[in-house]
C-alpha cells in the first residue's frame, strides 16, 4: 500500500473509466452508472450514489475522489458577468468566466495556465506558460461553474450554461490531446450533454491542428486574424511567422461541416491606427472569398502598459459596414465584465498582480 492521494475520477474517458473499475472487478456498466452519478448529476459524494451499491459506493470512496479546481476567488461584474479564479491541486490557478445574455449563457473555459503565444495585445501572452491543463481540470471548470450556478442535474432546457468557448487562457491547439478528451466529455449526451454546435474552439492558428480538430471533434472554430497582411500579423500574432495567414485561411476553406448556417468565427481585435483602416477592411473581404465567415470586431481591452489603444467607435463602425456591406456579418463583441477584469485578453492579469503585491508585502522590511 502507498499514501499516494486518492485518484480523481473527474477527466476519464468513458474508456479510462471503465478500465479504471476493472482493476477492482467491478463490471463496465458500473461505469456507465458512476458516469451518469459524475457528469449527468454532478455529484461530489460517492454516498450520495443511491443507485449504487453501498459496498460498492464504499470501494469508491476509498480509491478515488471527485474533485473539481478549488474556487480561490469569485466576483460578479456589474453587467452580471461571474470570473472564478480556480486553484488546481499544484496550486496553480486560471480563470473561467460565465457571460449571461438573454437567450443564452456562455463559458469561457482555459486551456493552459500561461500561454507562450505572445501576442502583442493580450495580457496573457505577456505572462509565461506555467503548464498545460488536465482534461480533468478543463471539464473540471464547467463543472465549478454548474455547481456554482447550481445547474445540476445537466438540466435540458432553460439552462444558464448553454454554450463553452474554449477562449480563455491559454493556446487550446498547443494542448490538443487533454482539449481533445476535456471537449469529448464536455459533448457527451449521458452527462454534461453541450452539444458540438454549442461549442468553439478558438485559435491563434496552428494550422496542422485545426484539421484534426474539426475531424476528430467538429466543434465551432474561431479564428485569431487580427491583421491582414503577414508583416502585421507577424508583430501582432507571432504564430504568423510559422502558419502564415495564407496557409491559415486553406485550413479554414477545408475545415469541416462549415456552411452558410454554420461559419467560421474570425476574430479581429480593434487596434488605434494599427489595424483599422478602411483599406484593411477591404483587403480582408478580399482574403475571406469564398469562406463562410463571420467577423467577430472586438474593442481592445486595454490593460496596465498595454502598447496600444482601442479604435474610436467611429472606425470601429466604418469598419464594420465595410465588411457588412461585402456580406459577412461583423458584430462588434461588446465587453462584458470589464470592471473585473473578465474582457478578452484580460484574464489572470489582476490576480498575477495581487500576488505580486502580496509578495512584495513580504518582502517588504519590517
Ligand atoms: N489562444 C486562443 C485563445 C484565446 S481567445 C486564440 O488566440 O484564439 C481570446 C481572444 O481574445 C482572442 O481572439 C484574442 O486574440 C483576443 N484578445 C486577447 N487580448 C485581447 C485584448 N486585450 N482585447 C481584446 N481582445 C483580446
Amino acid at each position: 500500500m502507498t499514501d499516494a492521494a486518492p485518484k480523481n475520477l473527474i477527466g476519464l474517458s468513458r474508456d479510462e473509466l471503465v478500465a479504471e473499475m476493472a482493476t477492482f472487478g467491478a463490471q463496465p456498466f458500473r461505469a456507465r452508472q458512476l458516469w451518469h452519478w459524475i457528469y449527468h448529476r454532478g455529484a461530489i459524494d460517492f454516498a450520495a450514489m443511491t443507485t449504487l451499491a453501498k459496498d460498492f459506493r464504499a470501494e469508491l470512496a476509498e480509491r478515488y475522489v471527485l474533485a473539481r479546481p478549488d474556487v480561490s476567488r469569485a466576483q460578479v461584474s456589474n453587467d452580471g458577468t461571474r470570473k472564478w479564479l480556480l486553484r488546481f491541486a499544484d496550486n496553480q490557478e486560471a480563470e473561467c468566466v460565465h457571460i449571461p445574455e438573454d437567450d443564452r449563457g456562455t463559458l469561457c473555459v482555459s486551456s493552459q495556465v500561461g500561454c507562450t503565444l505572445t501576442c502583442k495585445f493580450c495580457h496573457t501572452g505577456t505572462q509565461k506558460l506555467v503548464r498545460n491543463l488536465e482534461p480533468g481540470e478543463i471539464v473540471g471548470q464547467v463543472m465549478a461553474a454548474r455547481d456554482a450556478l447550481g445547474e445540476w442535474p445537466s438540466p435540458k432546457d432553460d439552462r444558464q450554461l448553454t454554450n463553452i468557448v474554449m477562449m480563455g487562457m491559454g493556446e487550446p491547439l498547443y494542448n490538443y490531446d487533454n482539449v481533445f478528451k476535456a471537449v469529448k466529455i464536455m459533448m457527451d449526451g449521458e452527462g454534461l450533454s453541450v452539444s458540438k454546435r454549442k461549442i468553439t474552439l478558438s485559435t491563434a492558428g496552428v494550422v496542422p491542428m485545426i484539421e484534426r480538430c474539426g475531424a476528430e471533434l467538429g466543434v465551432n472554430l474561431a479564428v485569431s486574424l487580427h491583421a491582414v497582411s503577414n508583416e502585421k500579423r507577424d508583430v501582432l500574432v507571432p504564430i504568423n511567422k510559422k502558419y502564415p495567414i495564407e496557409q491559415l485561411l486553406d485550413a479554414c476553406r477545408s475545415y469541416p461541416g462549415v456552411s452558410n448556417a454554420r461559419r467560421i468565427t474570425f476574430e479581429y481585435v480593434m487596434l488605434k491606427d494599427v489595424n483599422d483602416s478602411p483599406e484593411e477592411a477591404h483587403e480582408l473581404v478580399r482574403l475571406l472569398d469564398g469562406i463562410h465567415a463571420k467577423i467577430n470586431l472586438i474593442p481592445f481591452n486595454a490593460w496596465p502598459g498595454a502598447p496600444y489603444e482601442c479604435s474610436s467607435n467611429n472606425a470601429i463602425q466604418r469598419f464594420g459596414d465595410i465588411v457588412n456591406a461585402a456580406g459577412y456579418a461583423s458584430p462588434v463583441r461588446r465587453p462584458r465584465g470589464r470592471d473585473i477584469l473578465a474582457a478578452c485578453g484580460q484574464l489572470k492579469s489582476e490576480s498575477v498582480k495581487l500576488r505580486r503585491s502580496e509578495r512584495d508585502k513580504l518582502e517588504a522590511p519590517v
